[in-house]
């Protein structure tokens, strides 16, 4: 009992039955076999009569329904998934018959991955690659992928990938059996040199020519050993009876960084593919990016004209109650305006009446409207004179013929507009002197003249021009935006009162600030739920073709998992694949929001470059990522090593 313990590989009465649907299949039978440190083993038998099963136990890769089985004194059934992938990171090295290499890395590539999950950093494991592949005479193909490779080449480079991480035991299933008999010879003389070297070598074959190289031979027969015999002819250098390292310390995972690498990788290969997959996150970051924009130039353009009426203004409008707001309802007076001139905190009042009309100069003519207002509306509406005076309140109290008139109308009628004061205009067979210019204010956010105003006495109009007595609105300016929603009720019940009735509405531009902006929050949920949903889809599409990634690439995690990641560094290396996806859809998605913007904005719509939306939607974005990358990259993780890589 003492040699077996000392032993570097022990299993004792290991059986390992398969069940299938009904049926039992015992691979191995009751096997107990000691194996010390550089013993070169040979392991014989028919196809079927679970050599493979034996050395997947072996490898760790696979663990036995029941019996023991110890490396350096661990008892494997003892061992967390971390410390068995140590094992086989650290302690053994396979070499399979179809040499698995990962066809689209090079060569030295193939043989550092073993490295990748070593954490050896790059320089390291790119510099001990190169030195393995020319010991092992592949010096000038190392830059080379295995498609351009001899199957000698790819198995000497799988040869190269079992050592890179310091492999105490080669595990070899028929590493011969796809080669020609001169690379088969040449791989043999390979183990050899090794096992001279004091590596562990357990080599499955069924051809005795190359079972007699070994020390040792172990035939199995449906599932049990039928012989264990020295092979007195083989060459063998003195059987270490020191035991190895077994190193069973997990090692931490890999770096984000190096999953982050094999993940561009990855995509890179399949960049169509992945762009067809980031279509549904592009197209969502984009509309959310662009909509926005669009939504929050519009309510900005709004909310300026809202502002540049003043914030201290209100309107009173005949209409309210059951009445609809035509403008024709004729109850408000100049007796009303004059009444809410008494209330508290009022400035200004500013009667209004309009009617279109046609004004002459000589040949000239303007055609427009006509808006008869008092002394207040200069300052009521925040406007200036460029040149004369506006009227006062006594032009108003003796109905004196007088227009002030803008910069449009002066231009039109005077074709130039410095001679308009003085002069005398034909407005429906009166003369009305000009006695004052506006200030030009150019055309609106809204893209109309503002400049087209001529403005009469109230009391002048309603006599000779407008025909009827009744007011289209009354605007009045408070002392401050703090009293207006105060003032608002105030006016209410003043004219209320005075008509027995509430037949007008007053409006403060708060008022129209909160509509504007309840308005623009409905769109923005509708954009949102719009934006959710685009992004859900691109998540599920993320999500399929993770999927399906994983499936394609079995024969890779599987491969990874037999030389050593951990099933966390799996996860890892999906998970982080599945981010990369998204944040590059979102990142794409932003850039070609910003275009579409970009587009949009010159064809003058108003748009606002805001931040938000755009990061908010790559983070969500990055969100889909991470919750509809997990469970294709848990699956990944979860793959069992051996079927992933018998898969066909
Ligand atoms: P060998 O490598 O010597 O050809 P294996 O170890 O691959 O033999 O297989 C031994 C026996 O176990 C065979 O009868 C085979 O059909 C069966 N076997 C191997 N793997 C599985 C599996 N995953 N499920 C069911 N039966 C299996
Ligand atoms: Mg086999």
């Amino acid at each position: 009992m003492a040699k077996s313990e000392t032993a570097l590989l022990c299993l004792r009465n290991v059986t390992r039955s398969y069940k299938g649907e009904g049926t039992e299949v015992t691979a191995l039978d009751d096997v107990s076999v000691t194996i010390q440190k550089g013993e070169f083993v040979a392991i014989m038998g028919q196809s079927g009569s679970g050599k493979s099963t034996l050395m997947n136990i072996l490898g760790c890769l696979d663990v036995p329904s029941s019996g023991q089985y110890i490396i350096n004194g661990h008892d494997v059934s003892t061992l967390s998934p971390e410390q068995l992938s140590a094992l086989r990171l650290k302690t053994f090295g396979f070499v399979f018959q179809r040499y698995q290499l990962l066809p689209s890395l090079t060569a030295i590539e193939n043989v550092a991955l073993p490295a990748v999950y070593s954490n050896t950093p790059k320089a390291e494991r790119t510099e001990h690659a190169r030195s393995l592949l020319s010991k092992l005479g592949l010096g000038d193909r190392a830059d080379h992928r295995p498609g351009a490779l001899s199957g000698g080449q790819q198995q000497r480079v799988s040869v190269a990938r079992a050592l890179i991480n310091g492999a105490e035991v080669i595990l070899a299933d028929e590493p011969t059996g796809a080669l020609d008999s001169a690379s088969g010879e040449q791989l043999l003389d390979l183990l050899k040199s090794l096992h001279g070297e004091g590596v562990t070598i357990i080599l499955i074959t069924h051809d005795a020519a190359v079972a007699n190289h070994a020390e040792r031979q172990i035939h199995l027969l449906d599932g049990k050993i039928v012989a264990d015999s020295q092979n007195t002819s083989a060459h063998s250098p003195p059987v270490s009876k020191s035991s190895g390292h077994g190193n069973i310390d997990p090692f931490p995972s890999i770096s984000g960084f190096a999953a982050l690498i094999m993940a561009y990788s990855s995509l890179r290969l399949n960049w169509f593919r992945t762009l067809l997959t980031l279509l549904g996150i592009i197209i969502g970051v984009a509309a959310v990016t662009t909509m926005m924009a669009i939504g929050e130039g519009g309510k900005a353009d709004v909310l300026k004209r809202i502002e540049a009426i003043g914030t201290n203004l209100l309107s009173v409008r005949p209409g309210g109650g059951n009445m609809r707001n035509t403008g024709d309802i004729a109850t408000l007076t100049l007796n009303d305006a004059e009444a809410l001139r008494e209330l508290p905190g009022v400035l200004y009042v500013a009667p209004e009446r309009s009617s279109r009309n046609t004004i002459r100069f000589g040949e000239n003519n303007f055609s427009g409207r006509i808006k008869g207002t008092n002394q207040d509306y200069l300052k009521v509406k925040d406007w200036e004179m460029a040149q004369g005076v506006f009227f006062s309140e006594e032009d108003v109290a003796t109905f004196a013929p007088v227009v002030v008139i803008g910069d449009t109308v002066a231009e039109t009628l005077f074709d130039d507009n410095t001679r308009a004061v003085g002069e005398y205009i034909l407005m429906s067979n009166s003369l009305y002197q000009v006695i004052g210019v506006l200030k030009s204010k150019g055309a609106s956010a809204g893209g109309d003249d503002q400049d087209d105003e001529v403005l009469i006495p109230i009391s002048t109009g309603r006599l000779k021009v407008f025909g009827r007595d009744y007011l289209s609105g009354i605007t009045v300016k408070a002392s401050g935006a703090d009293v207006a929603a105060d003032l608002k009720s105030r006016i209410l019940a003043t004219i209320t009162q005075r008509h027995g009735k509430e037949d007008v509405m007053v409006f403060t531009t708060d008022s129209l600030v909160e509509a504007v902006t309840e308005t623009q929050n409905t769109l923005t949920w509708l954009l949102a739920s719009v934006a959710a949903i685009s992004l859900l889809v691109g998540g599920i599409g993320v999500m399929n073709i993770m999927l399906v990634n994983v499936s394609e690439r079995k024969r890779e995690i599987g491969l990874r998992m037999a030389t050593g990641a951990k099933p966390s560094d799996i996860l890892k290396q999906f998970n982080i694949e599945a981010w990369v996806v998204c944040i590059l859809g979102g990142a794409i998605g932003i850039v070609l929001g910003y275009v579409v913007i970009f587009i949009v904005s010159q064809l003058s719509i108003t748009v606002a470059y805001t931040l938000m939306p755009p990061v908010l939607a790559f983070f969500t974005s990055l969100i889909v990522g991470v919750l509809f990358g997990y469970a294709p990259a848990l699956k990944a993780s979860r793959l069992n090593p051996i079927d992933a890589l018998s898969e066909d």
